[in-house]
């Protein structure tokens, strides 16, 4: 039996990159997969080649994360079809980087919108019926920038470092109903934004990363998949950095 089948897992912003990544894991292990993206058209097309490739059963939803109804319709849609919930990812997430006295007070709200307060929300809806089941898992994509700080990054990190207060917090509350709430921290992950880097650029940045090279999606998937699955009972309010090491 493979280690997700019977299990219904959601992950937000799911179209593309670490999203992608994470649904295509848990598809590889049985898990049926809910992917929802604010691009209708991407997460349809992306839900449909994940099936084609795994043979697994996936649901496409254009959701907003940072709209609460739309949040609300994910989790309904879910029950609808697959009856239940054992596994929410909140990935979604953007960057609207620049020096803080650059930034403009709406380029830091969109990023707290998305990345912090969508988080909130999903976990908001998906709690209801885990607490009701007495069984969850909730996993919380922060970043390595929300532990350390970064120039150029202060709505993104601050976001990130809020992540981890909302994760212990969630945690805390949704314990004695077995709902285990926990954040992975990724660090330079490999995507189409690094790819574009320059060599110098490039050959920098390994030189700060004790392991040697940027991480993938699959890297940072299967640390997701520990903790949704049956090796992490006992762990909770935890942050797991998947990193290469250039944070400790
Ligand atoms: P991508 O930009 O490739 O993917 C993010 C996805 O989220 C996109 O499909 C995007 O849609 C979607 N999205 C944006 N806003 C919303 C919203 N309001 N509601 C629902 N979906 C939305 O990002 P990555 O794969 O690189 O990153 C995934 C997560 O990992 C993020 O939380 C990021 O902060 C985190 N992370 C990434 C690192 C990296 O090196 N890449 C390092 C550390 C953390 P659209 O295509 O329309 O924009």
């Amino acid at each position: 039996m493979k280690r997700f089948e019977t299990k219904t897992v959601l992950v937000t912003g799911a179209q593309r990159g670490i999203g992608y990544d994470i649904a295509k894991a848990f598809a590889v292990e049985g898990a049926n997969v809910v992917m929802t993206d604010v691009n209708a058209d991407g997460v349809s097309a992306a839900a449909k080649s994940l099936s084609l490739e795994t043979g697994a059963k996936t649901l496409a939803l254009a959701a907003d994360v940072t709209k609460f109804e739309d949040c609300e319709r994910s989790l309904e849609e879910t029950l609808k079809i697959f009856e239940k919930l054992d596994v929410l990812v909140n990935n979604a997430g953007i960057t609207k980087d620049n020096l803080v006295l650059r930034m403009k007070e709406e380029d830091f709200q969109a990023v707290i919108d998305v990345n912090l307060k969508g988080s909130f929300l999903m976990a908001k809806a998906a709690s209801k019926s885990m607490l009701r089941q007495r069984s969850g898992r909730i996993i919380n994509i922060a970043s390595v920038v929300g532990q350390s700080g970064n120039a150029g990054q202060a709505n993104y990190s601050a976001s990130k470092a809020g992540i981890i207060g909302l994760t212990k917090s969630m945690a805390r509350e949704f314990a004695s109903r077995q709902v285990l709430v926990n954040a992975v921290a990724p660090g330079y992950i490999r995507t189409a934004m690094t790819d574009g880097l320059k060599e110098e650029a490039k050959a920098k940045l390994l030189e700060m990363i004790p392991l040697g090279r940027l991480g993938s999606g699959a890297d940072v998937a299967k640390t997701v998949l520990f903790l949704a699955g049956e090796d992490s009972p006992y762990i909770t309010g935890q942050v797991l950095a998947v990193n290469g090491g250039i944070y400790m």
